[in-house]
């Protein structure tokens, strides 16, 4: 693998990744292992994965490795021993891992769980690269909020994201008519209901482009991915609900286009690897190398696009009618995707019914009240926890 120039890639020159032993985490480490005069890391997260944490910390020279679950502090300090690395452990270690001082913390927690310390590292007011998309999701207002009252400098890793804020740099918003993101349509594109209804968990775990997390994955299956992703876009840049689009792109290779009012429409073009985004997130203003495999387009050939199927993949319109409903609702459909999604890693209910699952939760939650205005993170937090506690109650009706 080609090896980046080391020059200073970027104003960031220390940085802390919660969520170090992820997709988003090893692929943040690997790039940063390319710039080896390039970055101090400062602290690595995980929540359990205690040997793969401490093998990273070794690795990157951390001052820090702070393991979630408090019952592995023990092990972690046995597999740190001597190496001057200091050790942490349980959920208030994350966020003061989330608030030591650098220059860039890389949020990539998958979950509702990233939401304190990605909170925490927002307030400190210096670069937040932003993977874990919960936070935009469940708590779009009370973080963009946040992000702008500690003046803190975000920048999107979701690569979908990462192309719309690139794409957008520097334009009059005005100017902007359209935002279109692009779905690579899962596993199940073509898939009949009937394929539908009886897929496994081994089947949708295979995406055919992307090397993900195992949750991200489903979602990308359900095309509830894309869902979340509408929802992140709205509280991101300045657009309605009514100008956000999604298309289905098979190759993975346009990550997004945005329109403007002149009929010019920018893409950004890429091999589907995350080093590309995050490199982006790290350096911008700048561009640093990553070691990816260049584009070759006319290797690739053909560039298709499709009209996604809303009857087939309900997750899209049930992300649309929480980004409509606002307040609590990202909050509750998260919460009830999360729930779903672990629920068909278990075996405990069937593919469909994940997004069936998201639906009756949040029409409950409707109903019931639920879905309100949220003032801030701790308004969040309960209806998370509430639609949680929902979803467990209705998950009995299921399979
Ligand atoms: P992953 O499952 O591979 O890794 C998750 C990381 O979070 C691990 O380090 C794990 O230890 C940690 N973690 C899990 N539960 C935790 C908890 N309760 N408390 C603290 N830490 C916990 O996930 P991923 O695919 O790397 O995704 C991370 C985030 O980035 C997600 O929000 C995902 O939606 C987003 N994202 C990922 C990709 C991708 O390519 N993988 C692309 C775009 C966005
Ligand atoms: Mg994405």
């Amino acid at each position: 693998m080609a090896v980046g120039r080391v020059v200073p890639p970027s104003d960031v020159r220390s940085l802390t990744v919660l969520g170090a032993t992820g997709s988003v985490g090893r692929s943040t480490l690997d790039l940063v292992s390319h710039h080896s005069d390039g970055f101090a890391i400062e602290a690595l997260t995980a929540q359990s994965n205690v040997a793969a944490l401490a093998e990273l910390a070794r690795q990157h020279r951390a001052k820090v490795a702070v393991i979630g679950d408090e019952s592995l502090r023990g092990e972690l300090e046995e597999r740190l021993a001597g190496t001057g690395i200091a050790c942490a452990a349980g959920a208030e270690a994350l966020v003061e891992a989330a608030v030591r001082p650098v220059d860039c913390v890389m949020a990539a927690i998958v979950g509702a769980a990233g939401l304190k310390p990605t909170f925490a590292a927002a307030r400190q007011g210096r670069r937040v690269a932003l993977a874990n998309k919960e936070c935009l999701v469940s708590a779009g207002e009370v973080f963009m909020q946040t992000v702008h009252d500690a003046g803190t400098d975000l920048v999107p890793v979701d690569s979908e994201h990462s192309a719309a804020f690139q794409a957008i740099a520097g334009t009059d918003p005005d100017s902007i008519e359209r935002i279109v993101l692009t779905a690579s349509g899962g596993p199940f594109r073509t898939a009949s209901r009937e394929v539908l209804a009886n897929a496994t968990p081994e089947q949708a775990s295979k995406h055919p482009n992307w090397s993900m997390g195992p949750k991200i994955t489903i979602d990308s299956a359900t095309l509830m991915n894309k869902g979340l992703e509408l929802i992140e876009a709205f509280h991101l840049f300045p657009v309605r609900a009514d100008q956000l689009a999604v298309v289905v792109h098979p190759q993975s290779i346009v990550h997004c286009l945005v329109e403007f009012t002149d009929g010019s429409v920018l893409a950004q073009l890429a091999n589907p690897d995350m080093r590309t985004p995050i490199a982006l997130s790290l350096a911008w203003p700048r561009r640093m190398h990553a070691p990816t495999q260049r584009l070759d387009l006319v290797q690739i050939g053909t560039l298709s696009f499709e009209e996604p199927d809303e009857d087939r993949f309900p997750a899209l319109r049930l992300a649309r009618e929480a980004l409509l409903l606002g307040g609590t609702a990202g909050a509750v459909l998260n919460a009830a995707n999360e729930l779903a999604v672990d629920g068909f890693l278990a075996r405990r209910i069937r593919f469909l019914e994940i997004a069936a699952l998201v639906e009756d939760v949040l029409t409950q939650a409707e109903r019931t009240g639920l879905v309100r205005e949220a003032a801030n993170l701790a308004d969040v937090l309960a209806a998370d926890e509430a639609a949680r506690a929902m979803a467990r109650g209705l998950l009995k009706r299921y399979g």
